[in-house]
């Protein structure tokens, strides 16, 4: 026992003596991961198996293939798909796993205060040691203080896509009872996703494929006039983090599919029969409405899950984003012992330093052109040609960097029709104090794992052979190893039988099966395993060949 807290402290693993390969491990530095998502997973495919001993703590004992979760709320995809199991992951760096819930950390004891319940349903708490710990727990869904959310449903696991699979099916079986009214048909098969981002849309898509697919063929009893799938979207676009011409097709598409988009609405209230939401006029007045509903999606963007909130209370002044855990550039959790802990993935961001970036260009830019940068007058199409440049490193940026000319115009504080230095600045800063975080996707949590994987990989190597003597300051993260950047390769959504990319240079559409295919494969290149891969295909097979299975 020990600790702040006198608990008990998880020292000695019994199977550390099982095998040659664990036995050689005993005695590395310990290595522990909380979370065994995109980050985590990414991190230990790249992990030196000879480096760590290597512990892995989380509440689920499966990887979660994220993109693809849409499909299975609906049945093109098995859930079991899906999901890999950790353990098989962990085999490759002979690691151990732990399935509980890190609650706190006690940076100077370096413990990991660590909860589950037992089999009796009483709770366990114990400490798990570390001499180098990884933050990779991810995110929650975010409530926005919007009331009976109890009744809506929410995508984030196995368990909620299994949940929306069964909740669809049985409303189709409830409106084919001789006994339901034509209005209860009605309502039974009215779907309300709140959210217009990749996941509301694609979960849209998906079902608008469901309905069409194999609906006519299981339920020909129900009318297709007496289906509606309705998305509710608080901005003026869905898709608004994507380029501005993606999202208007994306909406043209759903027009013509008879998806109803309502733009400028928000959802005040989630009741079991009826969602009720406010809806903004051209004049900027609200209106307050009323739509019966069977169903509803929740999926209106993420918030720190409770972990991450202890920590960033207990860092204080340190942490200053509500959004997640911020860390330097060399991942490293800000305002804690330096080179002990790391965050990554979707609950961390690098510090944004947009302006920094900037003043960099155009010093080059001003060098260039053999003037002093404090003298540069940027013109309207330099400008434009730095917002590309922005939009390109900073794809969080492009929501706020949508009206350039607009941004241009209100910064030109003296209307000389050129942006200063000092005017450039000012107008880099507000979009720097706006930005939250990097996106909070699967591409960047994994570029993180990987990152943090090839640096701890590095730092073994150096630690077993010479001693470190140049060391400044004694950061030996710098003195190893780059610092992370982040690399957009761009947005990718299925709206539908064909799928938008948003490759950051540029957009384009690509309708057909070509477009699903290809769309597809990008995912599957991604995925983690050939095992996971096979059940895909297989499932893709069966369904192109008999159609959804539709049991519940
Ligand atoms: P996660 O993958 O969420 O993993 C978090 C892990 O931490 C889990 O294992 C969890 O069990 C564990 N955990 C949670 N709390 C604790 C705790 N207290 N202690 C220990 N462990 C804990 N991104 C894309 O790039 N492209 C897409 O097309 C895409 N589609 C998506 C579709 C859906 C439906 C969803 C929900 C997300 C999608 N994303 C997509 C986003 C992507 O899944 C996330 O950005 C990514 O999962 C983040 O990785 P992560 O490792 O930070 O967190
Ligand atoms: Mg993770
Ligand atoms: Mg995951
Ligand atoms: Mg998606
Ligand atoms: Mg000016």
């Amino acid at each position: 026992r020990g600790g702040p807290k006198d608990l008990p402290i998880a020292e000695f693993y019994i199977d550390d003596d099982d095998s040659e390969a664990r036995r050689r491990l005993k005695d590395k530095p310990r290595l522990v991961v909380l979370g065994g998502g995109w980050g985590g997973v990414a991190l230990l495919k790249d992990l030196d198996p000879e480096a760590y001993h290597v512990t892995v703590i989380a509440p689920t004992n499966y990887f979660l293939f994220t993109p693809m979760l849409p499909s299975a709320t609906v049945g093109t995809l098995e859930l079991r798909s899906l999901v890999e199991p950790i353990r098989r992951i962990l085999g490759r760096v002979n690691g151990h796993f732990i399935r509980a819930k890190a609650d706190d950390i006690e940076f100077s004891d370096k413990l990991v205060e660590v909860s589950q319940r037992d089999g009796d349903g009483k709770e366990v708490r114990f400490y798990v040691p570390y001499d180098k710990l990884v933050i990779a727990v991810g995110s929650t869904t975010n409530p926005h203080g919007v009331k009976g959310l109890e009744n809506a449903f929410f995508l984030k696991n196995i368990d909620d896509a299994r949940g929306i699979r069964n909740r669809v099916i049985h409303n189709f079986e409830l409106a084919c009872l001789p006994t339901t009214s034509d209005e209860e048909r009605r309502r039974l098969l009215s779907f309300v996703v709140s959210g217009g981002g990749p996941t509301g849309v694609e979960f849209a898509a998906e079902l608008y494929d469901l309905l069409n697919e194999d609906l006519s063929r299981y339920f020909p009893r129900l009318l297709r006039n007496e289906i509606s799938v309705h998305i509710i979207q608080s901005r003026s676009n869905i898709l608004n983090t994507y380029d501005e011409a993606v999202s208007k097709y994306a909406e043209e598409h759903f027009a013509r599919d008879q998806v109803n988009v309502m733009t400028n609405s928000r959802v005040k209230e989630v009741q079991p029969d009826k969602i009720i939401f406010t809806q903004k006029q051209d004049d900027g007045t609200l209106i307050t409405k009323e739509l019966p509903t069977g169903f509803c999606l929740w999926s209106t963007g993420v918030a720190p899950t409770a972990l991450s909130r202890t920590l960033a209370k207990k860092l204080g002044s340190v942490q200053t984003n509500r959004h997640a855990l911020e860390t330097d550039t060399h991942l490293r959790l800000n305002g804690s012992p330096l080179g002990d802990v790391y965050a990554i993935g979707d609950c961390a961001t690098v510090q944004n330093n947009v302006a920094d970036h900037i003043i960099t260009f155009l010093r080059t830019y001003a060098w260039k052109q053999g003037k002093d940068p404090e003298t540069v007058q940027l013109h309207f199409t330099d400008w434009r040609r730095v917002a590309q440049d922005v939009k390109r490193r900073f794809p969080q940026a492009s929501d706020h960097l949508k009206r350039l000319d607009k941004l241009f115009a209100e910064f030109d504080k003296d209307q000389s029709g050129t942006l200063d230095f000092g005017e450039l600045r000012e107008l880099l800063k507000q979009i720097d104090n706006k930005l939250t975080s990097l996106p909070a996707t699967a591409q960047r949590a994994h570029q993180q794992g990987r990152y943090l994987a090839q640096k701890l990989n590095k730092m073994a190597q150096l630690q077993d052979g010479l001693a470190v003597n140049d060391i400044r300051d004694g950061d030996l993260d710098a003195a190893v190893y780059k610092a992370f950047e982040y690399h957009h390769l761009g947005n990718l959504a299925y709206i539908g039988n064909s799928a938008v990319f948003d490759l950051g240079k540029g957009w384009s559409i690509a309708g057909g099966l070509w477009a699903v295919y290809t769309w597809r494969s990008v995912y599957f290149a991604q995925s983690v395993s050939l095992r996971t891969r096979l059940l895909m295909a297989m499932d893709w097979a069966k369904r192109g060949l008999f159609g959804r299975d539709l049991i519940s």
